[in-house]
């Protein structure tokens, strides 16, 4: 049980002062109550909010962080991520997400959506940090039935894994230009069977949408509806170059879009993911910072405030506020992955961040929420609950340090390798 007692708890976008209970991994009383507890927080001078959901990253590339910068996307995919990724292990994939898991937790993140290879490994990373997550098996078939029967049996095999270790699940099939409509349609057939989530990038560049037309002669979106891979197990990450009708669509069948702001600057995609239209369509987005290779960091208070900025450059000033960035990551993605968390609320998860009032970016502090969006960084994050228990503690997850040199080490390894 802990009391987090005289705290300023952010309830419908408002400060109100009150004590939290937590008992096991739940909210079981906010308000003005005396209660005796195992465990106290003093409160003062900190504000409890939802843990945030990074809904689109591959964690494990923070192995690329800073690794082959302003390139291209493709180009930068198949010269330098694609080859140096054909030599991950187990090992590198399991330091990687943990320092990924701890960058994330201090950063006020409780949860995240991940996309990469030997998700077991990453899987003993976020049990052992506690960090709450939904990771996924991942694969291409570059338009080759072999390989999708190869990579399919890889799949179900790796989720069958994932079910021995406390985390959602979901299917990956990279994208439209690295997997077929056959090698789709089969990966939402296998998450209906297994009840769980499908993973994907969807038009992400100009060039991607043209290709594909050129191809199959349609658009990208109404040929996922013709083998029914729309729907609202389906989380796509970026949807930078989609139609209107096309977004429409998407919002009819409950599809969700993930927001990558970051990373789509960097990688220079040319265009916004339109927000306006998706508001207006009610498409569910949701936001996510992608790997640390193309942002590169998961911060995802960071995230929210180029989200913010990257809609109000693109479609004007009044296309956004700053309680659009934070639904993104909060209650909208608790909303796509059916978690109770994301909300302040008894009975909900006890996912709480308590951010340090004192801060200089918290003062002073008119508005939380546009503190959090467009002021805020880790520094502000004093605590970290999740599933109940503190993870991170006047800003320091345990043992942190050596996991930094650990993973260092094996760094310089894996990269002086690379070379030879
Ligand atoms: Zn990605």
């Amino acid at each position: 049980m802990i009391l987090i007692e005289n705290a300023r708890v952010l309830r419908d976008g408002k400060l109100v002062q009150a004590n939290v209970l937590l008992e096991e991994n739940k909210i079981s009383a906010i308000g003005d109550f005396k209660d005796k507890s195992d465990y106290v927080i003093d409160g003062k001078g900190l504000a409890v909010i939802p843990g945030l959901f990074n809904s689109h990253t591959h964690a494990a590339m923070t192995l690329f962080r800073g690794y082959a910068d302003d390139m291209p996307l493709q180009e930068w995919l198949e010269k330098k991520i694609w080859p140096a990724e054909a030599r991950l292990n187990d090992e590198i994939v399991y330091w990687a997400s943990k320092l990924a898991c701890i960058e994330m937790l201090k950063s006020g993140t409780t949860f995240f959506l991940d996309m990469y290879f030997f998700p077991s490994a990453t899987a003993r990373a976020v049990e052992e940090t506690g960090i709450r997550a939904c990771l996924s098996s991942a694969f291409f078939d570059f338009f080759n039935k072999d390989l999708l029967e190869i990579n399919l049996k890889r799949v179900e095999k790796e989720l069958r894994e994932l079910r021995g270790y406390r985390v959602l699940r979901a299917v990956a099939p990279h994208a439209v230009y690295t997997v077929s409509l056959e090698g789709l349609k089969r990966s939402m057939e296998m998450a209906e069977e297994e009840n769980i989530f499908v993973h994907f990038h969807l038009a992400e560049t100009e060039k991607e949408v043209v290709e594909f037309r050129k191809k199959y002669g349609k658009g990208i979106v109404s040929a996922l509806d013709e083998i029914g891979f729309l729907n609202p197990r389906l989380i796509s990450a970026h949807c930078v170059w989609l139609e209107k009708d096309e977004i429409g669509l998407m919002a009819r069948k409950g599809v969700n879009a993930v927001h990558c702001p970051a990373s789509n600057m960097k990688l220079s995609v040319g265009r916004a993911l339109n927000y306006p239209e998706m508001k207006n369509s009610s498409l569910n987005v949701l936001l996510g910072t992608d790997g640390a290779a193309s942002n590169n960091s998961l911060d995802m208070l960071r995230e929210m405030k180029f989200s913010a900025l990257l809609q109000k450059f693109y479609y004007g000033s009044d296309s956004f506020k700053a309680v659009d960035a934070f639904r993104m990551a909060t209650e909208n993605a608790s909303r796509a992955f059916g978690i109770k968390a994301g909300k302040i609320e008894v009975g909900w998860l006890a996912d709480l961040v308590l951010l340090d009032l004192k801060k200089i970016p918290m003062t002073p502090c008119h508005d939380l929420v546009a503190n959090l969006v467009y002021s805020a960084s880790s520094e502000c994050v004093d605590t970290v609950i999740v599933d109940g228990k503190i993870v991170v503690e006047n800003g320091h997850f345990e043992s942190e340090e050596k996991i930094i040199e650990k993973f260092s080490k094996l760094t310089e390894n894996f990269f002086g390798q690379l070379k030879t």
